[in-house]
């Protein structure tokens, strides 16, 4: 059994930028909802029980599973680790990051413009989902979103930012406002 992640600091933390309420809601119920059902998708494949959700993730497509239990797992274990990776990212506890900074000034110039192009996917993304800067394995650093719960794990990449663009991650607060939630989430990262 999969038991959900405790965050390493107060909902209420990251305020104003990302509200407490928001917060709660989003770690109790959601991805709690993401453990319950990762949990209920391996009920019946006991082998599969003993291997990390990042694990499953990575090797989805050679898992020799049948296409519900995969979809399953690609679901509520990519829901699993998508948001322990969102959580961690926005650690008030994190410190600047200086390779990172120094890899994203070599490939995209300033660390503005890797924000203005990272917030620009994360706006135009239709629907649910996740904006990602990721490493690729030759190296290159690359920014994409997924759709729904979907990981760059699965395509063999590093995820290294990402952002929830899925509306339960910011309606609460910001409604529809996507553009103002991201340019406020980013008060948040501490890394770069
Ligand atoms: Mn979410």
């Amino acid at each position: 059994m999969y038991t959900l992640q405790p965050l390493s600091y107060d909902y209420s933390m990251l305020e104003p930028f990302i509200d407490a309420a928001t917060m709660e809601i989003h770690h109790s119920k959601h991805h709690q909802a993401y453990v319950n059902n990762f949990n209920k998708a391996l009920e019946n494949n006991p082998e599969l029980q003993n291997r990390t959700p990042e694990d499953l993730i990575s090797n989805l497509n050679t898992l020799g599973i049948d296409e519900t239990t995969k979809t399953a797992i690609r679901n509520h274990g990519g829901g699993v680790i998508n948001h322990n990776f969102f959580w961690s990212i926005m650690d008030p506890n994190n410190q600047p990051n200086a390779k990172l900074t120094e890899e994203i000034i070599a490939i995209f110039g300033s660390v503005e413009e890797l924000k203005k192009q990272f917030s620009e996917t994360a706006l135009k993304h239709f629907g649910s989902g996740w904006t990602w800067l990721v490493r690729e394995a030759s190296g290159a650093l690359k920014i994409y979103s997924t759709s729904n719960q979907d990981s760059p794990l699965t395509l063999g990449h590093e995820p290294l930012l990402t952002i929830d663009v899925w509306e339960h991650a910011y309606y609460l607060k910001y409604q529809n406002r996507r553009v103002e939630y991201i340019e406020n989430w980013w008060k948040t990262v501490k890394l770069i």
